[in-house]
């Protein structure tokens, strides 16, 4: 565990320093030192003069000196695939909980398990952890019944632009199906591996077999873990258990997708052998159910999602070195259509899809809960704030990449 001391903030000045590896590009104002006032000093003024500039130029630094560090050294970036904002903040649909609407033959057993009186305790049912953990100790965006607006900037509403615009902090025009094109585009985690800091200390997980393109595996040499990999056992033996799960069990959705059970095990295992710095995960099972028209087994997805999320989070609050170092952020790829037969789907053609969710948890943000009445968020938002908690402005490097969502900081960094 590394301390941050008041002198180690000096050091983060890059053209004071040679690099800190901890600290490339970090966003901090410059900061007067000792080598400031024996320049001044060699200017030969007068004492009184010197004296009277060098106070003015501490006072003028004076708030950088009670900037406190940021806590965070761990990022974990899940990500659900197509879960509704409804559903995340005013649980199960009624009208969704039927043959007809939602492909639901055991009605009474799905209404016992996500039904309730009141939006508050549905969503309580559905994501306990969201409601019981996230929203008390974190924020939540994107409730649009009390003023909270996020949504995508694609325009495309479906998955490769939407987890492209989430890992590279904008969209790209140019991205317009899911074809299986590697990402010309670097994304955040391709970008922290290059640095000495953080190399090798970057994965992803997901079930989606189009992810290692848009993470450019080629190019980026990120390890990436779908469950269609063929690892050797001798180098990970616990990816290679997995994989033959994954090729033992009866397929659902062919190669395209495995099931988010096996991408959780995955992801927990190294979370707690590993200690990435920065680890994406992302499940994919709710959008497919959906497609499906299973709102049962969409609501079920959803469900476990939340616990996977309580998990990880758990796991990180236990390992010493992580626990109070680790920033939680979530987020979806797109929202769905809100009629009885449009919440099967999403796309441009789907105006609604566009609308989507977000939530950031960890030692550097405010507790300030579900978002009531505060400006509009947007996808593009969420690798310059991932990269922002780890003390480095990726905007600086990406100029199109949206600002960091400011609130999820300490007042004093922003
Ligand atoms: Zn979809």
């Amino acid at each position: 565990m590394k301390s941050q001391t008041p002198s180690s903030k000096f050091q983060r000045n890059p053209k004071l320093q040679a690099p800190n590896p901890d600290s490339e590009g970090c966003i901090r104002a410059h900061r007067f030192g000792a080598w400031d006032l024996e320049l001044l000093w060699n200017l030969e003024l007068g004492i009184w003069s010197f004296l009277r500039l060098a106070i003015l130029l501490l006072l003028a630094a004076a708030p950088a000196f009670a900037a406190p560090a940021l806590q965070t050294r761990h990022v974990l970036l899940v990500m659900a695939d197509g879960v509704r904002w409804q559903e995340v903040f005013t649980g199960a649909e009624e009208q969704l909980i039927s043959k007809e609407f939602g492909g639901v033959t055991k009605t009474n057993d799905i209404r016992k398990e996500f039904w309730r009186a009141t939006p508050e305790a549905r969503r309580e049912a559905l994501m306990p952890f969201f409601w019981g953990t996230l929203a008390k100790q974190g924020q939540l965006y994107g409730n649009q019944h009390k003023g909270s607006t996020a949504h995508v900037t694609n325009g495309k509403n479906f998955s490769y632009p939407g987890y492209s615009e989430i890992l590279c902090g904008f969209s790209d025009p140019r991205i317009d199906s899911n074809a299986k094109k590697p990402n010309a585009n670097v994304t955040v985690l391709e970008w922290l591996n290059g640095k000495p800091a953080f190399a090798g200390r970057v994965a992803a997980f997901g079930n989606w077999d189009v992810i290692p393109y848009i993470l450019n595996r080629e190019r980026s040499r990120l390890p990436i873990w779908t469950g269609f990999e063929k690892t050797d056992p001798k180098l990970n033996a616990h990816w290679a258990m997995l994989e033959k799960l994954v090729a033992d069990h009866t397929p659902t959705w062919g190669t395209m997708m495995t099931y988010d059970t096996f991408i959780h095990a995955a992801a927990l295992e190294h979370l707690k052998t590993k200690r990435p710095r920065l680890m994406y995960v992302c499940y994919g099972e709710p959008d497919e159910w959906a497609h499906l028209g299973r709102y049962d087994h969409y609501l079920q997805a959803t469900h476990h999602f939340d616990r996977f999320v309580g998990e990880l989070w758990a796991a990180s609050q236990a390992d010493p070195e992580m626990r109070g170092r680790t920033s939680l952020l979530l987020v979806t790829d797109h929202g769905r259509g809100t009629s009885n037969a449009s919440w099967k789907n999403h796309g441009a053609n789907i105006a609604d899809s566009r609308f989507i969710w977000m939530g950031a948890l960890g030692p550097d943000t405010p507790a300030l809960g579900e978002r009531t009445n505060v400006p509009t968020v947007t996808q593009n938002q969420i690798a310059p704030t991932a990269a922002a908690l780890l003390g480095l402005d990726y905007k600086a490097e990406q100029p199109q990449a949206g600002p960091v969502l400011v609130d999820a900081l300490p007042k004093i960094t922003r």
